[in-house]
């Protein structure tokens, strides 16, 4: 089986370092895919939350803001609905021990039949 990796343009990777740098704590966005390339992400859309040196903690009506806003711009949800990023000031691109028992417990939208 052929190695899978994420991609980001080169839009999605400079705004991605833009979060990085603009303050001293983690930032949450979601990434939204190419809609024929689900492993290409070709934008980075924050969405309101609260944010501290080691969390990022999603409002619930700015997901449902995010959620009908990309409905409305006619994109799917496997397209928006599946990239969760956040960053780690100080800390570098390696998942954190919560970051890896959040992948144990989330749910994944199903991908289609
Ligand atoms: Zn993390």
């Amino acid at each position: 089986m052929a190695k899978l990796s994420l991609r980001f343009t080169p839009y999605a990777f400079a705004k991605l370092l833009f979060m990085r740098d603009i303050g001293d704590t983690e930032i949450g966005a979601m990434g939204i895919s190419k809609k024929d390339d689900a492993l290409l992400v070709q934008d980075i859309v924050m969405v309101k939350q609260k944010c501290t040196s080691s969390s990022t903690d999603f409002d619930e009506d700015g997901i449902a803001d995010f959620f009908d806003a990309q409905v409305d711009l006619g994109r799917h949800p496997e397209q928006f609905g599946r990239i969760w990023i956040h960053t780690h000031p100080g800390n570098g691109a390696s998942p954190s021990f919560k970051d890896e028992e959040t992948f144990n417990t989330a749910s994944l939208l199903p991908t289609g039949p």
